[in-house]
């Protein structure tokens, strides 16, 4: 009978349990566990830093419906990553974060080990659960935890502490494959209260003025399919959050996000599917909502219900089985015309207002004439993914591009956290194996700049639209009294593209609408790795972008005194 080590029996327990890649960025203790688990057939992709590769793991997770894996090292390289476990908790994204660890036994009685640092406990607070893997007879039983709690009910983020001697130890063959397994029935239905689905049916039955908010948990659960067929059977007009947009396609006539203001101020009976009432959405409060309105809500999390506004009618459950339950009790549509005429009349409206702005040219561009260049090629060719972070450029790319395919625009979700741009494209790439455009502020692509060596050594079919207005939010600040650069400034003349071009991709520089789009086009059809540096007028954008509202004015003048 054969002995294998404990790095190999992980391999083991990640291959049962379906693991085809990891995202990591190797270092002791974990470098040989990472060639061992290439050369035993799981893909292994190598980032520039932590965060990014969790982040890649985390949005694999979200695409997939399985957990993403990432591997990190001891104490920094966990730290790195922490950041990104904590959004993918925050987001309800699967993910299982591997990291190496030092020496249990020096750790707790701080002995001063190399790199030491007591990673299970602190990973707990940014983690939906943390395990560790103390005994190597273990290592079966955590992977499979970590499994399932990473995509139980309202799915997050698991960290699986790994020491040293974890990997390093040996184990017999036959047991290592006896203990290794995969957990059956991952993906348990779970349908809501039948006394929950009759009030929701009679409610919605009486409302004058009903509405849809669509969030990425639907999108998460992949019930596309069951919440258009309740949108059109009810003929119930919707609004996608971000993530959710192309759920159902952007373009359908009940979608009401060119109208979301007035949908959220007048509606009467909201149902929320797979959306928290958060900060993205006001709290529910007045006055962007009607302090009248009453909530119907779909959530795998019962904590999630009366979090903010009282829920009237909480439907527990997994979405696809409580949407396909609520279609089933209603025949037809609801008569609810005036208010879908008073919505269209507004849609149209704003369609009107903002298709003036994509007029404008000039240079260099603002911003509505250079995003508009991205939500043609995207109605072009509406399989590519795009991801987004920024200020102006996510709020304004937001409202402009339209999603026409479920799961395909990916952003900075629910913190509105930077950094998330080039481990999402990567990730995304990766496991659709579609084209990915990622669009970024020029602060944003500063916080995963490096990945465009990643990118191109994996010679990904990515293009980074860096929009470059010189700065956080701008790149003039009028209350610079200094002749320093301002907090907010960044540099407006450099060259982001020669960045892609220093690792074999390709580059463009575009000033003007006309050069935007050959270079996008051109870049999209070559199939591999590019960036384009878009020069956007300085003056353009607004401080905190959309979120000017959280953003304590302080003035200069007082903080001097
Ligand atoms: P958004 O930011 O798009 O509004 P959120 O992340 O705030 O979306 O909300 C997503 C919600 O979806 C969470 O409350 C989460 O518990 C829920 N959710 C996730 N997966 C499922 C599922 N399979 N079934 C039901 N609810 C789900
Ligand atoms: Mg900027």
């Amino acid at each position: 009978m054969g002995q294998i080590s404990g790095a190999e029996t992980l391999v083991m327990a990640l291959k049962k349990n379906g693991v085809k890649r990891i995202y990591g960025l190797v270092g002791i203790p974990v470098t040989d566990f990472a060639r061992l688990a290439q050369n035993k057939g799981i893909d292994y992709v190598g980032f520039r830093r932590e965060d990014a590769a969790v982040n890649a793991a985390a949005i694999a997770g979200y695409l997939n419906g399985e957990p993403g894996i990432s591997l990190t090292v001891s104490a920094p390289g966990f730290m790195n990553g922490i950041p990104a476990l904590a959004a993918a908790t925050v987001n309800g994204f699967p993910l299982i974060m591997i990291s190496g660890s030092s020496q249990r036994e020096k750790i707790d009685l701080s002995r001063g080990d190399y790199e030491e640092l007591d990673q299970y406990n602190i990973a707990k607070p940014f983690a939906k659960a943390t395990y560790r893997i103390d005994r190597p007879q273990d290592i079966g039983i955590g992977v499979a935890r970590a499994f399932r709690t990473a995509i139980s009910g309202r799915p997050g983020g698991v960290y699986l502490d790994v020491p040293a001697d974890m990997l390093q130890a040996v184990i017999d063959a036959d047991q290592a494959d006896e203990i290794t397994y995969q957990p059956s029935f991952m993906n348990l239905k779970q349908v809501a209260d039948i006394d929950c689905i009759a009030q929701a049916k009679e409610l919605l039955q009486q409302a004058k003025k009903p509405l849809l908010i669509i969030g990425k948990g639907a999108a998460y659960a992949k019930a596309e399919n069951e919440v258009q067929s309740f949108v059109e059977k009810l003929n119930i007009p919707y609004l996608p959050m971000s993530m959710a947009k192309g759920l159902i396609d952007d373009t359908h006539a009940l979608s009401m996000a060119p109208a979301r203001s007035l949908a959220l101020k007048e509606a009467d009976v909201i149902l929320l599917v797979g959306a928290r009432l958060n900060w993205l959405l006001s709290h529910g409060e007045a006055p962007k909502f009607n302090p009248n309105a009453k909530f119907i809500q779909v959530d795998i999390k019962a904590e999630e219900f009366d979090s903010n506004r009282p829920i009237t009618v909480p439907l527990l459950g997994d979405l696809r089985s409580v949407m396909l339950q609520l279609l089933n009790q209603f025949d037809g549509q609801l008569d609810i015309s005036e208010w879908i005429d008073e919505l269209q009349k507004k849609k149209q409206e704003n369609i009107q207002k903002l298709s003036q702005k994509y007029l404008l040219h000039t240079e260099p561009m603002g911003f509505y004439e250079a995003l508009n260049v991205l939500k043609k090629q995207i109605d072009q060719n509406p399989d590519i993914y795009l991801v987004s972070e920024g200020a102006n450029t996510l709020d304004l790319g937001r409202n402009i591009i339209d999603i026409h395919l479920p799961r395909h625009r990916l952003d900075v979700g629910t913190w509105g956290v930077m950094g998330i741009g080039l481990g999402y494209a990567i990730g995304a790439s990766l496991e659709t194996n579609c084209k990915v455009i990622a669009l970024e502020g020029d602060s944003a692509f500063g916080f995963s700049g490096m990945e465009v060596e990643t990118i191109c050594r994996y010679n990904l079919p990515i293009v980074i639209v860096v929009m470059n207005n010189g700065g956080i939010y701008r790149g003039v600040d009028i209350e610079n009294t200094t002749t320093r650069p301002s907090p907010t400034q960044l540099s407006s003349k450099g060259h982001y593209e020669m960045l892609m071009e220093a690792f074999g991709g390709k580059g463009y520089y575009v000033t003007n609408v006309n050069e935007f789009e050959v270079a996008l086009k051109n870049a999209i059809e070559l199939n591999g790795p590019a960036l384009i540096h878009v020069e956007i007028d300085n003056t353009a954008g607004s401080e905190s972008g959309h979120l000017t509202y959280l953003n304590p004015k302080i003035s200069v003048e007082e903080s001097k005194a």
